[in-house]
């Protein structure tokens, strides 16, 4: 049994590549019909036949069609309605007839015509040669199946992606060859591509040599003029290097998310050591301050019972702060509210008074008098506003002279520090902390809100990054507004509120 031709689908499929060089041509078909030339030369014109010998000259073109190029065709039936009327002349030189006349005519007619049929056709297959050749200049896989999936058509992509070569694929079934691993089943594909006459899905394929490929692969299905399924045409296109990565990338993600809730969890805990060192020494402070009273020798007990309940509400604002800052790393909404800044600096200010007071800090203040209202978590805007006043009250009283003489002058400067509320132009609310201490270090201004930057001896980094964190979940933005060596401006800005009846 011959094996079938893979450069001709079966079906309406257009058949890729048909051989340019002829190669279904005989080596002798050119000696052939120079011997048939000749014959039909002597016949016509030294035969008594009143025939159109000549007319068998069609034959000779239509030889010349399967090893001629367009031009030499040309030449041939030239050639071949020249010896006509050379046949002609010579024949009836002397006795011109009209019959002979209208067979010569009935002659050169015939090899006209059918010189432009084969002119036609070898246009026509040339074209169509063309467009094959293009099927095996893409990267693509492109193979023509049977329903009964024999591979009737492997291009050149084929050839590379799996390591077959068109001859070797030849009558072989493509599931066979391939050993495809369907997403679902063969069954389930098909059953698609008869619905709706196309399928397109990720399949593995075995190569000759080397591990499986991943491709994406394209079916479409070819009908006849009667509506009747007669192959396949299906593109492969390798995605194998693509699947590998993504797979890898999948991997280093998990791996990332993993690594970004790790520093999240590093993150609250610094968070939380920071933010609660405050309100515990607080306690402490006050504690001692209530063990005073009783201490005397007439017990204090009201002063006591004051300094007790500051104990509690410390207490209380220690464990709210924890959960706000847990709030915040979750990334939730539920604990804002319409609010104003004005309102939230006149509730923290309070909580650091005493430490304003012992650092002999001269506190100013100036409000917006129309605030606008903005959507917040109140907790969380009062530590923002509490690390900037802390920030500034640290600065000031870190100067060198200053340490060393007691003095609150700082360069003769009083220690001043104005908290101030404002609307911007924009109408975002805005809040700007200013002191007179000695300014950013030098690497400072560009690092301040990183997480851990910190030039303190014993600075955790984390009040500006907690700071950053807050006022982002905010929608809004915190900024060095100003630092010289007279002092700096932290500032920070929310967006209005939609509503603007705020507490
Ligand atoms: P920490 O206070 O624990 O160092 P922060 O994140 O609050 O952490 O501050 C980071 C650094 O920014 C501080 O160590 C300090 O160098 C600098 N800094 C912050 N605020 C001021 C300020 N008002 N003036 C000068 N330097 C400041």
């Amino acid at each position: 049994m011959s094996s079938p031709s893979i450069t001709a689908p079966a079906g309406s499929v257009r058949p890729p590549a048909p051989d340019r060089r002829k190669p279904g041509t005989p080596r002798a078909m050119p000696l052939l019909a120079a011997l048939l030339t000749l014959c039909i030369f002597v016949t016509d014109t030294f035969s008594p036949l009143n025939f159109a010998v000549a007319v068998l000259y069609v034959i000779v073109v239509v030889m010349a069609a399967g090893f001629c190029s367009r031009r030499g065709l040309l030449a041939v039936s030239a050639g071949c309605v020249a010896l006509t009327l050379l046949s002609y002349m010579l024949t009836h030189m002397l006795s011109i007839t009209d019959s002979a006349t209208l067979r010569g005519l009935v002659s050169v007619a015939a090899i006209t015509v059918t010189t432009l049929l084969v002119l036609r056709n070898h246009a026509a297959t040339t074209a169509l040669s063309e467009q094959a050749r293009l099927l095996d200049l893409t990267h693509d896989a492109i193979l023509v199946r049977t329903l009964d999936d024999t591979v009737t058509y492997w291009n050149r992509g084929a050839e590379e992606l799996y390591g077959w070569t068109k001859a070797a694929v030849a009558g072989r079934t493509a599931t066979d060859l391939l050993q495809t691993q369907f997403p679902l089943s063969r069954a389930a594909a098909m059953e698609t591509l008869m619905q709706t006459d196309r399928w397109e899905g990720v399949l593995v394929h075995a190569r000759r040599d080397g591990p499986p490929a991943t491709v994406a692969s394209r079916w479409s299905l070819e009908r006849n003029e009667r509506g009747q399924p007669v192959s396949i045409l299906e593109i492969n296109t390798d995605i194998t290097d693509h699947v590998r990565a993504q797979e890898a990338l999948n991997r280093a993600q998990a791996e990332l998310a993993h690594a970004n809730r790790v520093m999240t969890m590093g993150e609250l805990t610094a968070s939380i050591a920071h933010e609660v060192n405050q309100p515990l020494a607080a306690i402490v402070t006050n504690a001692e301050t209530s063990l005073r009273w009783l201490a005397r020798a007439e017990p204090q007990i009201g002063e006591a019972r004051a300094a007790i309940e500051r104990v509690v509400s410390d207490g209380r604002r220690a464990s709210e702060v924890i959960w706000r800052l847990r709030a915040l790393f979750r990334k939730t909404d539920e604990t804002k509210a319409l609010l104003t800044l004005n309102s939230v600096i006149e509730d923290t200010l309070p909580l650091v008074e005493r430490e304003l007071f012992s650092h002999q800090v001269i506190l100013q203040t100036s409000f917006d008098p129309e605030p606008p209202a903005v959507q917040g978590d109140r907790t969380q805007l009062q530590q923002v506003v509490m690390n900037l006043v802390v920030n500034a009250m640290q600065a000031m009283s870190q100067q060198a002279g200053d340490q060393q003489t007691g003095d609150h002058q700082t360069g003769g400067l009083p220690r001043r520090l104005t908290v101030r509320s404002l609307r911007q132009e924009d109408g975002q609310a805005r809040v700007e902390v200013q002191d007179s201490g000695p300014g950013m270090p030098p690497d400072g201004a560009e690092r301040l809100f990183e997480a851990f930057f910190t030039t303190k001896p014993t600075g955790m980094g984390m009040g500006l990054s907690i700071c950053r964190s807050i006022v982002e979940a905010h929608g809004g933005r915190i900024w060095l507004a100003e630092t010289s060596p007279r002092g700096s401006v932290l500032a920070f800005s929310l967006p209005p509120a939609e509503e603007e009846n705020a507490a």
